[in-house]
């Protein structure tokens, strides 16, 4: 079965488009967070950002690039927060790739992104080194 964002792509389910390319896909968020909030996806169904091969993922940051400025323009606004739910448990609903767009304004009353975790480790120097051993090995 496919995703309802797939649904929109193939056209079966109305969106308010905003960009398309051979690659990648953009429209308004239904429930949208602030005027302008909009989601930008790769055509193609990949549940999340590791599942995305290099060249789509290239193509997905150009979107995004080329977009955040075009929506900030287009709502007047003064910053955005860019970012993904990456996995379930960090809130991704919609099991297809999407970058979410969403316009800032001075005074809104949002928060940084830094609002996003629950209660914050207290990590020792010793763990922080061992934890970017871990990711650098990796790499
Ligand atoms: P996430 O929690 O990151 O998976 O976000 C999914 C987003 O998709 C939410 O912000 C929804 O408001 C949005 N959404 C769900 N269905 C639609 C739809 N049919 N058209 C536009 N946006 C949608």
């Amino acid at each position: 079965m496919s995703t309802i964002f797939s649904q929109i792509v193939a056209g079966d389910i109305p969106a308010r488009v905003v960009y398309e390319d051979e690659t990648t896909f953009a429209f308004l968020d239904a429930n949208p967070l602030a005027p302008g909030h909009t989601l930008v996806i790769p055509r193609d169904e990949y549940e999340r950002l590791n599942d995305v091969p290099d060249d789509v993922a290239a193509d997905l940051y150009a979107t995004i690039h080329r977009l955040v400025p075009v929506v900030e323009d287009a709502v007047d606004a003064d910053a955005t927060t860019v970012a993904f739910n990456n996995g379930e448990a960090a809130g991704q609903e919609v099991p297809h790739v999407h970058c979410h767009i969403v316009p800032r304004f001075d005074g809104d009353g949002g928060g940084p992104i830094h609002a996003v975790a629950g209660e914050t480790p207290d990590l020792e120097d010793d763990e922080l080194d061992e934890i970017a051993a871990a990711i650098d090995e990796r790499v």
